[in-house]
């Protein structure tokens, strides 16, 4: 069912009854070309990608609860393509030009909504910084623009320019990042992969990957084995206990990230703006929440909740670049598994079993790169030769010494 005002308009006049559900509930086949574990962004829009660009539709997303109960329902939506490494930058373009794209491409309202961010910095050696990488970006083709703090004072007036501790002295602006709605993101590609014939089959989990004389032959599910010619994990925070099924150990650690979101107001934050002394960042959402967050709590967890400490170390961020923000009243926080990597970056590559290919290690930066990611590894699935975007997001890159260490943090994935 394509979507249109006019769908809309003649669905109004006749009571709303002739809407068909966006996918359907098969049930598993015993056998697929391709199995990918995780109905969550990534997952779908590989399957999507897959079956439309590479032509390979006997496929299975196999979700564990139901569509967009993972991170990609529990992102800030976030949109933005300001890297600065070869390995990561022509990614993250690629991916931002596919989001300008992909309403009209999956006829899908996913609110893709270009109203900037801004990365504050609060020094002179900050400023170097961002000027170097918004010379990176334009060198890729992406579009970056400095602003000193005359400029920021009269698109942001409310910023504490004078703040004490960290005085903003100007920002780098992406005019074209901004957010998206996430669920409806994974709705989008889940209704397009089923539109190619791709079985999402949801409330079941994989339970074991099996493996005879090196090459995988499918999986055991909740709901029976099901055989496969490749299998494509793709489970984010999950991913080190997926791939254990398959004996591997990955250079990714689990830990919780978690967000927030006030009481509707009016319009007041016209992009997302980031704090440069310390991690903080914020954007309006349609319904005039403002919806913010920071750091990860600093410990391995499986759990979907945080803790005080870092809701402390939220406000106190927030509080240093907009006072205002003191008097808006929380709504909601929760909180969502992260796959950090050791240098930040992900991976999206084969593993040494053949048949056997992982999707991860995506930190807090992977709903921007939903499509981009999707298109690669499909790419990757359909050629068994990664995409020309994709050749550094290697499993082996830590024992060759080629990090894509973006923070320049070394390997903490606490501080990524
Ligand atoms: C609070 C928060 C804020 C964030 N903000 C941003 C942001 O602003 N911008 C940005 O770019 N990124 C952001 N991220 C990161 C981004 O959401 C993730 O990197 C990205 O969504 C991960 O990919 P995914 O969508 O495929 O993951 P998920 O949606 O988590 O999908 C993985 C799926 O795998 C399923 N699964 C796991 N194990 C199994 C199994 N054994 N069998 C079957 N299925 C299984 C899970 O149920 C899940 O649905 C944020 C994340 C959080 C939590």
């Amino acid at each position: 069912m394509r979507y249109s005002a006019f769908k809309v308009f003649l669905q109004g006049l006749t009571g709303n009854k002739g809407w068909q559900p966006m996918w359907r509930e098969p049930e598993p086949k015993a056998e697929y070309d391709v199995v990918i574990i995780g109905g969550g962004g990534h997952g779908l829009a590989t399957a999507y990608y897959l079956a439309k660009e590479f032509g390979i539709s006997n496929i299975a997303v196999v979700e564990k609860g139901w569509i967009g109960s993972g991170n990609v329902g529990r992102n800030t939506t976030i949109i933005r393509s300001n890297y600065m490494l070869p390995g990561n930058e022509p990614f993250y373009e690629l991916s931002l030009r596919l989001w300008e794209g992909l309403e009209q491409e999956f006829n899908y309202n996913a609110m893709i909504s270009q109203r900037s961010i801004l990365n504050i910095y609060h020094s002179d050696a900050q400023r170097d910084q961002f000027v170097r990488r918004a010379n990176a970006m334009l060198l890729a083709g992406a579009d970056a623009e400095m602003a000193d703090a005359d400029q920021l004072r009269k698109e942001l007036p409310f910023l504490d320019f004078d703040n004490s501790r960290f005085p903003i002295k100007g920002g780098m602006f992406q005019r074209r990042g901004g957010t998206v709605r996430h669920d409806a993101v994974a709705w989008g590609y889940a209704r397009g992969a089923d539109s190619h014939g791709v079985d999402i089959i949801q409330n079941c989990e994989v339970t074991g990957i099996n493996i005879e004389n090196g090459t995988c032959q499918g999986v055991q599910t909740s709901r029976g084995i099901i055989k496969a010619k490749k299998v494509a994990v793709c489970v984010a925070g999950l991913s080190g206990r997926v791939m254990s099924y398959a004996g591997m150990r990955l250079p990714i650690e689990s830990h919780v990230l978690q967000a927030f979101v006030t009481e509707g107001l009016k319009p007041v934050i016209p992009g997302v703006i980031t704090f440069g002394a310390g991690h903080f960042y914020v954007s309006q959402s349609d319904k005039g929440g403002l919806v913010f967050g920071g750091d990860i709590d600093g410990y391995n967890t499986y759990a979907q909740r945080g803790n005080l400490p870092v809701v402390e170390d939220v406000a106190e961020s927030g509080m240093a670049i907009m006072p205002m923000i003191g008097r808006a009243r929380l709504l909601r926080s929760w909180g969502g598994v992260m796959d950090m990597s050791m240098d930040g970056s992900p991976f999206i590559d084969k593993t040494h079993i053949d048949g056997l290919y992982f999707n991860g290690g995506w930190c807090y930066g992977g709903f921007k790169a939903t499509p981009a990611s999707g298109y690669c590894y499909a790419h990757l699935l359909a050629k068994d030769v990664p995409h020309s975007t994709a050749t550094e997001f290697r499993l082996d890159r830590f024992r060759r010494g080629h990090l894509i260490d973006e923070k320049g943090q070394g390997a903490q994935p606490n501080l990524h």
